[in-house]
C-alpha cells in the first residue's frame, strides 16, 4: 500500500513518513500545496495525509481539486485546525477523517489503515483468503495459523493483493501501489519477489493471468 503525506514541516512529515514506513506502507512525501496536488493528480495512491496550512495551494483547496476531478482517494487530514467551523469545512471539502495536531502517530496508521479496507470494500482488520489471512492491525500474514515470513516488499505485495482477491490485478498497478515514485521500476523484479512469496504461501494462491497481471484467489477453500 502506498501513502502521500503532504505537510510543509519537514521534522513533522520525517517523523510520520518513518512511523508508516515503519508500520508496512510506502510513501511519497510533498512540502506544499502544488506539489501534493499534483502527485496526488497524478500517482494513484491508496490513501493521503493532508495538512490544510500548506504553502502555495491550502490543504482545503488541494482536496476540492482532487475531489472535483473525479479522484476517490481515502484523505486523512491532519492538522492544527481544530475549530468546528474548520472540520466542516473538511468535510465538505471530502475528507474522509480529520484529526487535529498534537496527535498520537499510532492513531494515525490505526485510522490510515480502517480508511484503505474500508476504500477496498473490507470492514474486518483481517482479511481472510482461503488459507491465508492478513491481520491488517498487525500487519502480519498468516497460512493455516502459522506465521509467514515476509520482506517489507513481499509484504507490500501480497498486502496489496489480499486486499483485491478475486481480481486480476496489473504488473503495472501492483507496482504502482508497493513503489514510491523514485522506483525506478523493472518488472523482473517483481516477478522475483512474487516468486518467493509464491514459495512461501504455496504456488497455487496468486495465478498469473496471461498477459494481463496476476490474481488472488478469492473463494474460500476447504
Ligand atoms: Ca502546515
Amino acid at each position: 500500500m502506498r501513502l502521500l503525506i503532504v505537510e510543509d514541516e519537514p521534522a513533522l512529515a520525517l517523523r510520520l513518513q518513518q512511523a508508516l514506513e515503519a508500520a508496512g506502507f510506502v510513501v511519497d512525501v510533498a512540502y506544499d500545496g502544488e506539489e501534493g496536488w499534483h502527485l496526488g493528480d497524478t500517482e494513484p495512491y491508496d490513501a493521503i495525509v493532508l495538512d490544510l496550512g500548506l504553502p502555495k495551494i491550502d490543504g482545503v483547496s488541494v482536496l476540492q481539486r482532487w475531489r472535483e476531478a473525479g479522484k476517490t482517494t481515502p484523505v486523512l487530514i491532519l492538522t492544527a485546525r481544530g475549530r468546528w467551523s474548520e472540520k466542516m469545512a473538511g468535510f465538505n471539502a471530502g475528507a474522509d477523517d480529520y484529526m487535529t495536531k498534537p496527535f498520537e502517530i499510532q492513531e494515525v496508521v490505526y485510522r490510515l489503515r480502517a480508511l484503505i479496507r474500508r476504500a477496498s470494500g473490507h470492514a474486518q482488520p483481517e482479511l481472510v483468503c482461503g488459507p491465508l489471512r492478513l491481520d491488517t492491525n498487525a500487519a502480519r500474514v498468516t497460512l493455516d495459523g502459522a506465521p509467514v515470513p515476509l520482506t517489507a516488499q513481499e509484504f507490500r505485495i501480497l498486502s496489496y493483493l489480499i486486499h483485491h482477491p478475486g481480481r486480476v490485478v496489473s504488473r503495472t498497478e501492483l507496482m504502482e501501489h508497493v513503489y514510491d515514485r523514485h522506483f525506478d521500476s523493472d518488472s523482473n523484479v517483481l516477478e522475483v519477489l512474487l516468486g518467493r512469496i509464491r514459495r512461501k504461501v504455496g504456488g497455487g494462491l496468486i495465478q498469473t493471468v496471461r498477459g494481463q497481471g496476476y490474481k488472488l484467489a478469492a473463494q474460500e477453500q476447504a
